[in-house]
């Protein structure tokens, strides 16, 4: 079986800096030859995406018109999905697609848009995650044949920005364990979400803005 490919249909108006980010973070895992970005509006291709995105196949064309991608070897990850991913669905799917939707809390299901053209569908767990880490967690389960249940997560993470200021992603994350030697000298195991290079930044940066009065 030929190294699998995964497919974001970008189903924003625009390519937002948060989208940039993700889709950036997923390049670094994926790689361009195996990254697809469909659906993309004439001004997305123009303006929205940097040239760094652009190593990745980008096209106009929606999921189902991509070139030379047989929609019945497409896996959708889908939050509704009746079955986790397996190791195996690397076997049995070429294509891995996901929702090029920012994610929102409460979730408003913008994944159906993909499930009523009637792809096979798996689910990454109950909890809703951002793109990357959806792809990054697929790629887990499909490459490296590591189960969903013993990849490590953190869920819900809180942003310390200052003693006063933090956020709560509504998300689950992939935990990066790092150990630490506290004051009395213990080492300690603390967990970190994954996020995209940037993406801590430009949180505090809008969590400021909405501050703002
Ligand atoms: N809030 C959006 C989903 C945003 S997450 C919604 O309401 O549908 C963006 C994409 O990541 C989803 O379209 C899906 O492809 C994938 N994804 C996120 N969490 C997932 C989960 N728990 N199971 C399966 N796919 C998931």
């Amino acid at each position: 079986m030929s190294k699998r490919s995964f497919i974001i249909e970008h189903m924003e108006d625009d390519v937002h800096e948060w989208c940039v980010l993700e889709y950036k973070h997923m390049l670094m895992n994926i790689g361009p030859d195996h990254l697809y970005f469909s659906g993309l509006t004439q001004k997305c291709l123009e303006s929205g995406m940097p040239e760094e995105l652009k190593k990745a196949n980008c096209h106009q064309e929606d999921v189902l018109h991509l070139p030379n991608v047989d929609p019945s070897e497409i896996c959708l990850l889908d939050p509704a999905g009746t079955s986790e991913l397996a190791p195996e669905d690397g076997d049995k799917f070429k294509y891995f697609l996901f929702g090029g939707i920012l994610g929102d809390d409460p979730p408003k299901d913008r994944t159906k848009e993909l499930r009523k053209l009637g792809f096979a569908g798996r689910r990454l767990g109950p909890v809703q995650m951002t793109t990357d880490t959806a792809v990054n967690v697929t790629k887990r389960v499909v490459e490296d044949r590591i189960p969903l249940d013993k990849i490590p997560y953190i869920d819900y993470p809180e942003l310390k920005f200052s003693r006063h200021e933090s956020v709560t992603m509504p998300f689950r994350y992939i935990a990066n364990l790092k150990t630490i030697v506290t004051k009395d000298g213990k080492e300690k195991v603390i967990k970190k979400p994954l996020m995209p290079p940037g993406m801590l930044e430009l949180i505090k940066k809008d969590n400021d803005e909405s501050l703002e009065f």
